[in-house]
């Protein structure tokens, strides 16, 4: 008597030619090896930037997730933004992000990178960074500590998979400039 052995799926000739071969599409391929070598434009505008210091240190040790900080915007990915962006500030950081290669990513970390924090409606303090350039994770906090910053390269690593997956260059949000 013949055994039931149920619908079994056919045999892939792909696995039979190459056996323990993985497809994956490139542009996943692309974001994984991105988003797992993270380099980061090294500058803090103030004390938030003690704690993004802090996070790159042995004891948080961002390297571990392939994060390396560096000094130049020509190889950096991701612009970490920690701190107050008093309006003398803008046009520097605007230039710094243009000179960055693309795809590249922005991280607006703590209360006055995000919206002005304790500075709201100073007469020298831009409302938040993404009034000068696209943001695509906010970390809150006054200041954030060294682990939310982590948190929020993980969600930015998360981010680079899931935008590959769509098919869709980043697209972050970007509010319009507010009258100076
Ligand atoms: S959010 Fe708070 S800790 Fe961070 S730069 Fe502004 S005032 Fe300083």
């Amino acid at each position: 008597m013949a055994s039931i052995t149920g619908n079994t799926p056919a045999e892939a000739v792909f696995e039979r030619v190459l056996p323990n071969a993985l497809v994956v599409k490139s542009n996943e391929l692309f974001a994984l090896a991105r988003k797992s070598s993270l380099w980061t434009l090294s500058f803090g505008l103030a004390c938030c930037a003690i704690e993004m210091i802090d996070a790159h240190m042995s004891h948080h040790d961002l390297d571990r997730f392939g994060v390396v900080t560096w000094p130049s915007p020509r190889q950096a990915d991701v612009m970490i933004v920690a701190g107050t962006v008093v309006k003398k500030m803008g046009e520097p950081i605007k230039r710094l992000y243009e000179q960055m290669p693309d795809p590249k990513w922005v991280i607006a970390m703590g209360s006055c990178a995000t919206n002005g924090g304790p500075y709201y409606r100073s007469y020298s303090v831009v409302m938040g960074v993404d009034h000068l350039i696209p943001v695509d994770v906010y970390v809150p906090g006054c200041p954030p500590r060294p682990e939310a910053l982590l948190y929020g390269v993980m969600e930015l690593q998360k981010k680079i998979s899931q935008d590959a997956k769509k098919r869709t260059l980043p697209q972050p949000l970007q509010r319009k400039p507010t009258p100076s």
